[in-house]
């Protein structure tokens, strides 16, 4: 990461009717992009409407197979993409779904730090026991392709301090944070407490 990046430049767009599993529905712009420093087919989901006079809205989502389209409670993907994609609408911004599985170790990486958890570890020593890095996640591309769309300055939705630093260093102005709801269930709950001890995940987690 240098500081400075070369923007994608958008591929195509194209409007993408959703639901949720919950009944919520809206539809998006899809926007895929050339030239992505990592060759990887990120995407775009224009969400509500971009304005000129207004700073959007942008969450930084990374892939998660088991917990975005199975429903995993392993983790709080799910709820907070779908979170995600309703505020987002709301108030005008993009969500980048970002094809970085696992923190970026893959599915099957991800699968075998799983079975390390069950055996004791926490989500980051379990990598760390594979060899794999904590979080190798690298928002070069993000940057990319919030350049692509010509946004310059946006407000992000994330608890992860990690993304706002990576950004800015990016050459993106990060206007404001703001954070993702809190979705514990016990099935998560160390999980989270991990991410926030961890990582310094602004997440309120009762008890
Ligand atoms: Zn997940």
């Amino acid at each position: 990461m240098n500081g400075s990046h070369s923007g994608g430049s958008v591929r195509t767009r194209v409007r993408i009717p959703l639901t949720f599993g919950d009944g919520y529905s809206t539809t998006a712009e899809a926007v895929t992009f050339a030239g992505l420093d990592d060759g990887r087919e990120h995407l775009a989901l224009i969400l509500g409407e971009l304005s000129l006079d207004r700073t959007p809205l942008v969450r930084l989502h990374s892939e998660c197979l088991t917990g975005d389209v199975f429903g995993s409670a392993r983790c709080d993907c799910g709820p907070q993409l779908r979170e995600a994609v309703e505020r987002i609408e709301g108030v005008g911004g993009v969500l980048l779904y970002l094809r970085q599985e696992g923190r970026d170790i893959g599915l099957y990486n991800k699968l075998d730090a799983y079975a390390l958890q069950d055996a004791g570890l926490d989500t980051y020593q379990a990598n760390t026991a594979l060899g794999l890095p904590e979080d190798g996640r690298d928002y070069t591309a993000a940057a990319q392709m919030l350049t692509g769309l010509g946004l310059v300055e946006v407000d992000l939705l994330t608890n992860n301090p990690d993304k706002p630093r990576q950004l800015r260093a990016l050459g993106i102005r990060v206007r404001e944070t703001l954070p993702t709801g809190v979705h514990a269930t016990p099935d998560n709950v160390r999980y989270l407490r991990a991410k926030a001890d961890h990582t310094g995940h602004t997440i309120r987690l009762i008890g």
